[in-house]
């Protein structure tokens, strides 16, 4: 049996983070098995469809390198088309299917036609609530006579089409994350299966859907849980085989409350946008909720592939922890090669006008290896480097270190400027800087500080910058003495 796992949007909106955690944990579940990934897009309701979402959610899957097997992708002009023997993928075209389906629920018993009007439904939640009965529809229209419900037919009245649930004994079922769980069934509603409109609901086309994709492995929220009765009661009515379900746990703020778009960004692109690694995401949402028990907290995706255990996974909701990710993110930008980090910054660094597309990526590399360490997030690159590219305006105070005076430096630092514009140009890398200045502050008998931190500053115009040996060598000799004179004046 080969594994084949789906992540099942509707194309509501944005890819959530909570969203991209269920699609990564069903990618790992098919990648460990040398199974497939399904993406599915489930967009029966109509009226809650946004335009672009389904690019949107393409594209973050991609950005966080979660390729889909089978399902929607996007061409080369921006067309989408589907890759896959088991499609389409997308259920607004797959209506046909689910009306043939639903007709045999309906030929066999398992389903009715149910006429009841909103205000019906509206008055009978009311009277539910006022008694503190259980709510949910009151199978009014189960027993209808065959030949009153041809007669409603026959005269256009508006209806929709009900499962029927057994209302009696219960629907056990195993969830890889909860264990066993049970329902009893005279609780569950006899859910819509088709909508007045006659596109399917969720609930029908999900079930048709995992069958015919074969899919072997339902994973999604929790929030699902509750419905899940009612899907294996229609697997069991159509006599397919129930995959295997897991629910995960709700993603939730500190404060535990449900994660929202209220306290902050839920959508994978906002991260991408505000400069997070997808690696870096990837490997905080896959630990939301998860966590392989061993010391080790950096995982590619491949090393994620073969750690990934249902049995991992806890129970309970997962808090959204931002500093976690900023972590996260600061180790994978670390541990970037120049060239790649080069190839990530360069876009937000000629979108700031920094830089053009020819610029010397040489020469750009040392620069962005000053502030490597120093950033949590590229999007920091542009301000953090701004200072390379303009001198920024500083007062000349704080060219004097702690230990010092205003006089001492007015006193040094016009000899060292005198010092280092003897070094060649074939000399002025940081390494060779530092050991001709060590060697220059030695025979004076200066302290370090008194010679650095005046040259740093002169160097970045800031307080606080990466080392001036550095500095100085990504601004290169003419620039770095330009800036030790525009020091010199702000002496006077
Ligand atoms: N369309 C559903 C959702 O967006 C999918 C639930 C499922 O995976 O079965 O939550």
């Amino acid at each position: 049996m080969t594994v084949r796992t789906r992540f099942a949007p509707s194309p509501t909106g944005f890819l959530h983070v909570g969203g991209l955690r269920t699609a990564l944990y069903a990618y790992l579940v098919a990648k460990q098995n040398g199974g497939k990934f399904v993406l599915r897009i489930e967009d029966t309701d109509q009226k809650r469809t946004v335009e672009g979402a389904i690019e949107g959610i393409i594209k973050s899957l991609a950005w966080a390198g979660i390729i889909p097997d089978e399902g929607p992708e996007i061409g080369e002009n921006g067309e989408i088309f589907q890759v896959g023997d088991k499609g389409p993928y997308i259920q607004s075209q797959r209506l046909n299917i689910y009306a043939k389906y639903a007709q045999e629920l309906l030929e066999k018993g398992h389903a009715y036609y149910c006429f009841c009007t909103s205000e019906r439904l509206e008055d009978l939640r009311n009277y539910q609530q006022k008694n503190k009965l259980p709510s949910g529809y009151d199978r009014h229209c189960r027993e209808l006579d065959q030949s009153e419900v041809k007669s409603k037919i026959d005269s256009g009245e508006a209806k929709v089409m009900r499962m029927k649930m057994p209302t009696e004994g219960e629907t056990v079922f195993n969830d890889l994350i909860h264990g066993e769980v049970s329902f009893k069934n005279e609780l569950i509603d006899d859910q819509v299966i088709v909508k007045a409109d006659g596109f399917p609901t969720y609930h029908l086309a999900m079930v048709i859907d995992d069958h015919l994709m074969e899919i072997t492995h339902v994973i999604r929220g929790e929030e699902w849980l509750s419905s899940t009765p009612k899907h294996i009661q229609l697997f069991k009515y159509f006599g397919w085989e129930v995959p295997k379900i897991a629910h995960l746990s709700l993603l939730l703020n500190a404060d535990k409350s449900k994660l929202s778009k209220r306290q902050g960004d839920v959508a994978v692109e906002d991260y991408a946008k505000k400069g997070y690694l997808p690696q870096a995401m990837v490997n905080f949402v896959a630990f939301l909720g998860w966590n392989p028990g061993t010391e080790q907290e950096l995982y590619s995706m491949d090393e994620l592939i073969k750690a990934f255990s249902f049995e991992k996974i806890n129970k309970s909701g997962a808090v959204f922890n931002l500093e976690k990710l900023d972590w996260y993110n600061q180790q994978y930008i670390r541990s970037l090669s120049f060239e790649d980090l080069v190839n990530v910054s360069l876009p937000s660094l000629i979108e700031a006008k920094l830089v053009d597309k020819n610029v010397d990526k040489v020469w750009l590399a040392k620069a962005l290896s000053l502030e490597k360490d120093r950033i949590i997030t590229l999007a920091q690159l542009p301000e953090a480097l701004n200072f390379i590219f303009t001198l920024p305006e500083y007062d000349g105070q704080i060219l004097v270190w702690k230990k010092s005076s205003f006089e001492e430096v007015k006193n040094i630092l016009p000899r060292l400027v005198e010092y280092m514009n003897t070094i060649s140009v074939q000399d002025w890398n940081k390494e060779k800087l530092q050991t001709m200045m060590g060697e220059w502050v030695g025979e004076n008998s200066f302290a370090n500080g008194i010679v650095l931190w005046p040259l740093r500053v002169a160097l970045s115009g800031q307080q606080n910058s990466p080392g001036p040996f550095e500095i100085a060598e990504v601004l290169g000799k003419d620039e770095s003495l330009k800036r030790l004179n525009t020091a010199l004046s702000k002496l006077k």
